[in-house]
């Protein structure tokens, strides 16, 4: 057995996944949460008779650690495939059309954006300009080697980049509302690859059907939550990991002081990590500064 402590900070889907993998080989874990809660972006409540996701919705067959643990768990799973319909509401003309997310390319939803006035001409212009871009690299998203798309990881945002390479009506007319309802952010916080490989994976990428847990996205946060309570502590903010001689000596909280540990594991989104960890080299820094939205990390 590995005597060795580790301190996770955050209990979302990737906290809890980490401790719960530490519990398992028997390693030492604590795990750390600011909120009265687990399950950060993936968690649910009960409102009433009914459950209601707070943030994520829908696994892809894709997520096979997930799903591995959601089996472990004993949580339900249905493999029926969710619809693959999606609603694409245009911002500026509050005009909405339903899209057949089998294949972006296929002729329903090119009559759709030809026909339901969803998309000004502009728009449909900029659409095709971003289909056939789509269609040139389709190889390279499909590869899963991101190096294959180095040229979109710029410094531009998402609305940077998609206004230069597409034009304003598509990021108005497509994407923002698309985007904001995926990320509950908007396309200004997110970078240019992020955003791409959103759209890929929504609209464009059909290896994959999407799936949902019997009882919630949120009641499968809420199973590993229960896995992992007796290393848990909520309501416990860190604010520093202290690094001595490059060496992960704890971390201080507000409730403890100093609490030591031999390593740390921040799962906290990117950004929160460059402000924990202060002493870490300036380029992991910066690049942690860098990054606008996480995705899931399981
Ligand atoms: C509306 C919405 C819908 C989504 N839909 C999907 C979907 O359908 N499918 C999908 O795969 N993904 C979806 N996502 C993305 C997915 O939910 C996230 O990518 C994923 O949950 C992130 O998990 P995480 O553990 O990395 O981060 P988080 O869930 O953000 O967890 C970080 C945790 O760290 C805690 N924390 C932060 N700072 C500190 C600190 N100093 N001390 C202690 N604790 C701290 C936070 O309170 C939080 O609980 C969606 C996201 C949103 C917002």
């Amino acid at each position: 057995m590995d005597e060795r402590k580790v301190i996770v900070i955050g209990a979302g889907a990737a906290g809890l996944s980490a401790a719960y993998a530490l519990k398992k080989r028997r390693i030492p874990v604590l795990l750390l949460e600011a909120h009265d809660k687990a399950g950060g972006r993936m968690a649910g409540d009960t409102i009433g008779e009914f459950w209601v996701e707070t943030g994520a919705q829908l696994f892809s067959s894709g997520y096979t650690i997930a799903l591995q643990l959601a089996e472990e768990l004993g949580v339900g799973f249905d493999r029926s495939p969710v619809a693959t319909l999606s609603t694409i509401y245009n911002n500026r003309t509050n005009r909405a059309g339903v899209l057949n997310l089998a294949s972006v390319f296929n002729f329903r939803n090119f009559k759709t954006f030809l026909t339901s006035g969803i998309f000004s001409l502009k728009g449909t212009a900029q659409f095709l300009k971003f289909i056939r871009f789509m269609r040139k690299r389709e190889d390279d998203f499909r590869s899963e080697n991101y190096s294959r798309l180095e040229d979109l990881d710029v410094e531009a945002s998402f609305t940077e980049w998609s206004r230069r390479e597409f034009g304003d009506e598509f990021l108005e007319e497509f994407c923002r509302c698309a985007i904001a309802s995926i990320t509950l952010t908007t396309p200004e916080r997110i970078s240019a690859l992020n955003g791409m490989m959103m759209l890929w994976a929504t609209f464009l990428d059909n290896r994959h059907t999407l799936l949902t847990p019997n009882r919630g996205v949120g009641y499968f946060s809420q199973q590993l939550a229960r896995a992992c309570d007796d290393v848990t502590r909520l309501e416990t903010t860190v604010e520093q990991v202290f690094i001595e001689d490059g060496k992960t000596i704890g971390v201080r909280t507000l409730e403890d002081g100093l609490l030591e540990a031999d390593a740390v594991i921040c799962a906290t989104q990117a950004s929160t990590t460059a402000k924990l960890a202060p002493q870490i080299p300036l380029p992991t820094q910066e690049f942690l500064k860098s990054i606008r939205y996480n995705n899931a990390v399981m």
